[in-house]
């Protein structure tokens, strides 16, 4: 029954991200099956899932094409490393099939998730530099409140000041800017600075970095085409092709980190096509399997790959699970599936666009201070008051509480502070957009009436 896996729950199993007093109070909600957009409780209850997992459920819950490719690759050969000079078909075949659709990119080294890979880039840049003869360029410039997964590394590589507060990172090495907020854009307006002029103002904030630690020990610069757990901030037009430029003059690499973005979500293959960057380095995961399985990595460039190769010898550096023959298998026929329903296209060209028509209807709600969206990425901001952009005073976890009526109502949205997310499966069609966003309306006028209620 629920409760017993409840008990379950809460007497053994330490979650990710969660306050444990908070969850055995309630008792987690089991989830025990997926269909679609949908997944069901163990209560019986429907739940739109409009954060696809957890920004991954690309393709939906349930396609039997991603479930054979996992039992016909288990049956013939679960795992073989690729450490012993070994290869297997479904890595090769996937290696090459993203060199495909990967537009400047030969090379991939995989891992099982995106902490891992972001810290594969962390290695492949310091090697990069040395073998360049440049050892003193180690530094990696990030940016503030961006995540970037959870190991030490990548713990670091983030910039959630929660995260940072505990278990003493950053490491050394990293440094962090600030991100090109949403609210800073406002701020820009209030001082006269059009969205571009504050997209490139944001970008030489970079360069500000670059300058004052030399460009002479700076290895890269990451960060994500949109920022996603940071609170779906979606950059102007002109912040990405003057941070190519910046990292241009200054000899600095550029990774892009593709997690979330890559695989359709910005109606693309990959984020930085639809800002028109050109990454040395793209990490991705989530959404290379659908999260069907665990699969992660980096596409590498020919400048990094070259050098690594030619002058490399051996790399230290790799995963048991590294190209992962039944993880492969599965990603070849989620790409397949991906490919044949058209979603890339479906996702610039149909769906985001009418989800970006949808959001703009929330404007005039009395709780909702702005709405963001890129493809099928989209932010509502809570505002108390949206004429002026005033928040919440904080201690009324106002995301939270609007959260708790999505839940309610039926619906999964993630609360960034006062930014509530939607990020649906790429399969959602016209029509379930628009019962998502009723069911959006509903939760918001809940969350709206228990705010009046409480001041
Ligand atoms: N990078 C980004 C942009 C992410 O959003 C995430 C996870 O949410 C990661 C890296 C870490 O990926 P994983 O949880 O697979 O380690």
């Amino acid at each position: 029954s629920t409760r017993e896996w409840q008990a379950a729950d809460s007497a053994h199993f330490l979650h990710p991200f969660t306050d444990h007093q908070a969850l055995a109070a309630k008792g987690a909600r089991v989830i025990t099956r997926g269909e679609g957009i949908y997944v069901w409780d163990s209560e019986g209850h429907r739940i739109l899932d409009a954060m696809s997992g957890l920004w991954c459920v690309n393709v939906g819950y349930g396609q039997p094409a991603l479930e054979d490719a996992a039992l016909r690759q288990m049956r013939t050969l679960p795992f073989y490393n690729a450490f012993f000079q070994t290869t297997t078909p479904p890595a090769v075949m996937l290696a090459e099939r993203l060199a495909g659709i990967a537009p400047g990119f030969k090379h991939v080294f995989f891992s099982s998730s995106g902490s891992e890979a972001n810290d594969t880039n962390i290695r492949l840049v310091r090697r990069y530099w040395d073998l360049m003869g440049q050892p003193q360029r180690q530094v990696i410039i990030s940016r503030r409140n961006a995540y970037h997964g959870s190991t030490l590394a990548a713990a670091s590589l983030g910039g959630m000041p929660a995260m940072h507060a505990q278990g003493g990172l950053p490491i050394p090495g990293i440094v962090h800017i600030e991100q090109p907020h949403d609210w800073a854009h406002r701020e820009g307006a209030a001082r006269g600075l059009t969205r571009d002029d504050f997209g490139r103002l944001a970008a030489s904030w970079l360069e500000d970095k670059i300058l004052e630690l030399g460009s002479e020990t700076v290895a890269a610069f990451i960060a994500e085409p949109v920022q996603g757990a940071g609170g779906v901030i979606v950059p102007a037009d002109t912040y990405w092709p003057e941070v190519q430029r910046i990292c241009e003059r200054h000899g600095v690499l550029l990774i892009s980190d593709e997690v979330i973005c890559g695989f359709g979500r910005t109606g693309q293959w990959w984020g930085s096509q639809t800002f028109g960057s050109r990454p040395d380095l793209m990490t991705f995961a989530k959404g290379i399997t659908s999260g069907y399985v665990p699969l992660g990595g980096v596409m590498v460039g020919e400048r990094v790959a070259q050098v690594l190769i030619e002058r490399g010898g051996e790399f230290e550096h790799g995963y048991t699970y590294s190209g992962h023959p039944v993880a492969c298998a599965v990603a070849l026929a989620n790409l397949d599936l991906i490919e044949q329903l058209g979603l890339v296209q479906r996702v610039r060209e149909d769906t985001g666009p009418w989800l970006a028509r949808q959001l703009a209807t929330l404007q005039d709600h009395p709780i909702v201070g702005g709405v963001q969206s890129c493809g099928l990425m989209a932010a509502v901001q809570l505002s108390r008051e949206p004429r002026t952009g005033a928040a919440f005073d904080p201690a009324h976890a106002i995301g939270m509480v609007c959260r708790r009526h999505c839940f309610d109502h039926g619906l999964v949205m993630r609360a960034v502070g006062d930014r509530m997310i939607v990020a649906p499966p790429l399969v959602i069609t016209r029509e379930q957009i628009d019962e998502m966003m009723g069911l959006v309306r509903q939760a918001l006028d809940r969350t709206w009436e228990e705010a009046r209620a409480s001041g």
